[in-house]
């Protein structure tokens, strides 16, 4: 028999279940590890053997360990060893570099992990879904994804999309009734919920049949696309690049060689620092470095409470033109309480701040007691009573002597909390009001309706009722008649217009307003569509509820402007309410213009395309709506970054250059449809991350200009002295161990560099802009032309003063390469000039180049590995030569930069 065709009774009974308590803790361990975790096998992982030993399938580096072998079998074993020892380290540094990246990627996919919420020894808890057994009992609810194989126990309303499993995207309707029939196929087992498949509506409560491989999802798990791809465009971009660099490395290191051999130099020796050469001028390292560069930076924004889902939105982040944010809980606290309440044209004050349920109420500034005031009293038991938040408390202590204090928060929605808060204000309290009803039904929340129903019972006459909360617009036009003076009477044209009056009233003061409205029912009703039952209500009144903007979230919005970047607020609250935040906020410039959901409702994209630019706020708006406002801003050229939380937000979240989803109150599915993931669900997160893509970037550009001009003076000092008919200038160990070193490390710290003090000043960058723009192509090759000639002057005057040693003019040319490139590192910092930046603040790079210049000078100066590296100790006055020439090309410069600025 399978799953599907048993009674309730016997599944709790196969796994082993507990339906009303769930599982112990120990019990769920001890079937964790005896069937292992809930997760499908991955494709075999590289082991680390071939990824180090990839490290050397370079076409250079093999030619170049080949030369070495031959150099050894002719009796040169101090230079085949060294370099072999030196392409060796390069590889354990590129493995390393390698590795790091990979562990970052995996570390960032654990991060994004989907948990589940089970029950345990009777508590509902959120665990990570690879740790869910067989026999837990789990809850699942709109834009959930469905974690393991469940067999249905409660279904409310319940539509799950199985598509992932079956192909078949139309939600199923989902039941906890028992199934007949043997053999029916996954899309028709109506009471089981399938690994992968996603929660559209309602919600459910179910118990863990199978787990991992065991599971639906699991059967077909081989047939599964691999993960996704997590090279960034500007990796692809770097990689071409590679090529054509390879390309130019090679043609140029010939070109040394043939031209050194016709200048009559030793064809061995030519050979072996040409393909040095050759192997220091490729850029090898560059894409492990940016790999590095770019987790490093998505680690950093982990800490600044930025998660990114996929790689590519790192650079994306750093051309965003425009934010739309959601306004509860994204620009404000969400911290919801209700303030002003209007009925039958009376209005009230209450007092109290928080959810600590204490405050009085008042009105026209006069203290009154509720007793006396029918009205206002069911409007607080009605929105109390349509209602599933809960407050609960939690002892805190304050200070260090350890007193103990009551905190009290909100289990559920802020906003429902809020209406809790308000009625126990006034005595109205959950135990009070569920002896006086019982509720029958529940119609959930939704953004796109705007509104929440309970069908209740009222216990002492039978009688039942429709209660009914949400947009105060829309009840209204779902109202006939209107509680004034305690009477039902019809809502005619003044009364309507009086109840606008009051939610105008109570949004321009940035409050958020909710209409409670009520009906009375037969026993035998019975409704076939919301609407049926969200009709024809009478209005009882409204409650007016602050939720103060985030304190940090106006400075974000200013600095997002200054860097070039428009931030536009989404809401689905009241049009006047929506106003007053976005003034509050500083989101909401004199010209800018608002616009309500129902305008943008009638408008296609193309309509939309024309007014986009000046609008700031959309009020009143359904999901569903923002795809529009996503294409209409993408058609005009913009970077759109745009939040979201729910399953009707996942289609604008994904068509988005950069969706963001919610991590607090977001549902799996937005997270799954999202590149960023904001951990604390805060406007000012969203403006780091920016921060962080953008910094990114530029430390990138900061270590391709660091390593191509080292290159490219490296290439130049070879090709000008063979065309001059000079000796070498370096010889290949010390080309290698500049490779190794100085181009190395620097570059690595570099990738770790703090921004610069204009990030946020700067426009967005263009996403077409290549690497090399904004003068970076024209900086590499004159840095790199610069470095070499100096390398070579200085040369070129030792060798003049000493002709019989070239040993101490290779040295010279050793030293001034190094340090020329040494302090060139300090310039890439800045795009400006290097007296932009304080040398000292980046304090790896600064370890960086003291390290590079204390392994030259052991190089240099330990008796031992003097023949080894071709080197002599220099004389004070050519230390004082490299230096100096090491020096000009910054100097020179700096004195451009100031001669510009004059
Ligand atoms: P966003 O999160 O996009 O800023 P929002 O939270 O302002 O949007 P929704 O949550 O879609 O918007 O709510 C829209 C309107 O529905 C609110 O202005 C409020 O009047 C009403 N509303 C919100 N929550 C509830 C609820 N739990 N029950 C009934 N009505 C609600």
């Amino acid at each position: 028999m399978k799953w599907y065709e048993r009674e309730i009774k016997d599944v709790e009974q196969m796994t082993r279940s507990h339906f009303s308590n769930g599982l112990t803790e120990e019990e769920a361990n001890k079937r964790l590890k005896q069937f292992g975790y809930n997760k499908l096998d991955e494709g075999e992982k590289v082991p680390a053997i071939f990824l180090f030993l990839a490290q050397f399938k370079d076409f250079m580096v093999i030619v170049l360990l080949v030369a070495t072998l031959i150099s050894g079998l002719l009796g040169e074993y101090i230079d085949a060893i060294t370099i072999i020892l030196i392409v060796l380290l390069n590889g354990v540094l590129g493995f390393i570099q390698e590795r790091k990246a990979e562990k970052s990627l995996a570390a960032l996919k654990e991060l994004s992990a989907p948990q589940m919420t089970v029950l345990r020894k009777g508590e509902w808890t959120k665990v990570p879904s690879i740790e869910v057994v067989v026999g837990d009992i789990v809850k699942f609810t709109s834009g959930d994804r469905i974690g393991a194989d469940i067999r249905i126990i409660e279904a409310k309303g319940l539509r799950i999309e199985e598509s992932a499993l079956t192909g078949e995207s139309v939600p199923v309707q989902k039941t906890e009734a028992v199934l007949s029939g043997s053999d029916l196929s996954v899309g028709d087992q109506e009471n089981m919920a399938f690994m992968g498949t996603m929660v559209t509506q309602g919600s459910g409560i179910g118990v863990i049949v199978a787990t991992g491989m065991k599971t639906e999802m699991g059967k077909i798990a081989h047939l599964l696309q691999s993960a996704e791809t997590l090279v960034t465009p500007l990796q692809r971009k770097l990689e071409q690049l590679g090529k054509i660099l390879i390309l130019v490395a090679l043609l140029l290191t010939a070109l040394v060689v043939v031209i050194g051999v016709y200048q009559g130099h030793d064809i061995y020796t030519m050979f072996l620092a040409g393909v040095s050469l050759a192997v220091a001028a490729i850029p090898e390292g560059l894409p492990a470095i940016v790999t590095v560069a770019l987790a490093l930076g998505v680690q950093r924004m982990i800490k600044r409470k930025a998660i990114v889902r996929k790689l590519p939105a790192v650079e994306t982040l750093g051309c965003a033109s425009v934010i739309c944010s959601d306004k509860t809980g994204t620009l404000t606290q969400n911290k919801m309480t209700v303030t002003n309440l209007w009925s039958g044209g009376k209005t009230w004050d209450v007092s109290g701040t928080g959810y600590q349920p204490e405050g009085d109420f008042y009105h026209n500034g006069r203290k009154i007691h509720i007793d006396t005031e029918r009205t206002l009293q069911q409007l607080l038991t009605f929105g109390a009573l349509c209602n599933n938040a809960r407050i609960v408390t939690n002892e805190v202590k304050e200070g260090l002597l350890g007193k103990t204090k009551l905190e009290y928060l909100i289990d559920g929605d802020p906003t429902e909390g809020a209406l809790v808060v308000s009625a126990e204000k006034a005595g109205i309290t959950r135990d009070l009001f569920q002896e006086e009803y019982k509720i029958l039904e529940e119609l959930p929340f939704d953004s796109a309706r705007k509104m929440m129903s309970v069908i209740v019972e009222r216990k002492k006459d039978g009688k039942r009722f429709v209660v009914t909360k949400g947009a105060p617009d829309v009840l209204l036009k779902r109202s006939e008649q209107i509680l004034w003076e305690e009477r039902k009477q019809p809502l005619s044209p003044q009364r309507e217009a009086a109840v606008v009056g009051a939610i105008d009233q109570l949004a321009s003061q940035a409050l958020r307003t909710i209409a409670i409205a009520y009906k009375e029912i037969d026993k035998q009703f019975n409704y076939t569509s919301e609407s049926m039952v969200e009709d024809k209500l009478t209005f009882i009144g409204l409650q007016g509820m602050i939720d103060p903007p985030r304190p940090e979230v106006k400075a974000s919005i200013i600095e997002c402007r200054d860097a070039g970047i428009k931030t536009i607020m989404i809401t689905g609250d009241h049009i006047i309410t929506a106003q007053a935040i976005a003034k509050q906020l500083n989101i909401l410039p004199a010209h800018g213009k608002i616009m309500d959901g129902t305008t943008l409702a009638k408008m296609s994209v193309t309509d939309l395309e024309e007014v986009v630019d000046d609008i700031y706020v959309y009020a009143r708006v359904s999901p569903e709506h923002k795809l529009k406002i996503v294409k209409a801003l993408q058609a005009k050229g913009h970077i759109v970054a745009m939040t979201g939380d729910g399953v009707n937000d996942a289609p604008a979240i994904k068509a988005a250059n950069i969706g963001v989803a919610m991590g607090i109150t977001g549902t799996d599915v937005a997270k799954e449809a999202s590149s960023l993931v904001l951990s604390d669900d805060n406007f000012a997160t969203i403006k780091a991350a920016i921060n962080e893509g953008r910094n990114i970037y530029d430390n990138i550009r900061k270590f391709i200009r660091y390593m191509l001009a080292s290159n490219v003076g490296e290439i130049l000092v070879m090709l000008f002295a063979m065309m001059l008919g000079m000796p070498l200038p370096l010889v290949a160990i010390q080309i290698l161990w500049i490779n190794l070193v100085t181009d190395g490390l620097p570059a690595m710290a570099l990738g770790l560099d703090q921004a610069e003090n204009d990030v946020m000043k700067r426009k967005p960058r263009h996403p077409m802009e290549s690497v090399f723009a904004r003068g970076l192509a024209w900086k590499i090759v004159s840095r790199g032309f610069m470095i070499g000639v100096v390398t070579l002057v200085a040369f070129w005057l030792t060798l003049n003063q000493n002709p019989d040693d070239l040993m101490r003019a290779q040295s010279v040319a050793f030293a001034t390469l190094v340090m020329a490139q040494l302090i060139h590192v300090f310039d890439c910092r800045s795009e400006h000039s290097v007296f932009h930046r304080n040398p000292f603040q980046n304090i790896y790079l600064v370890f960086a180049v003291l390290s590079s210049i204390a392994l030259m000078l052991v190089v240099m100066y330990f008796p031992p590995l003097q023949p080894v590296f071709h080197t002599v100790g220099l004389t004070i006055r050519e230390w004082m030569l490299v230096l100096g020439m090491a020096a000009i090309p910054t100097i020179a410069l700096a004195g451009f930069h100031i001669f510009k600025r004059k």
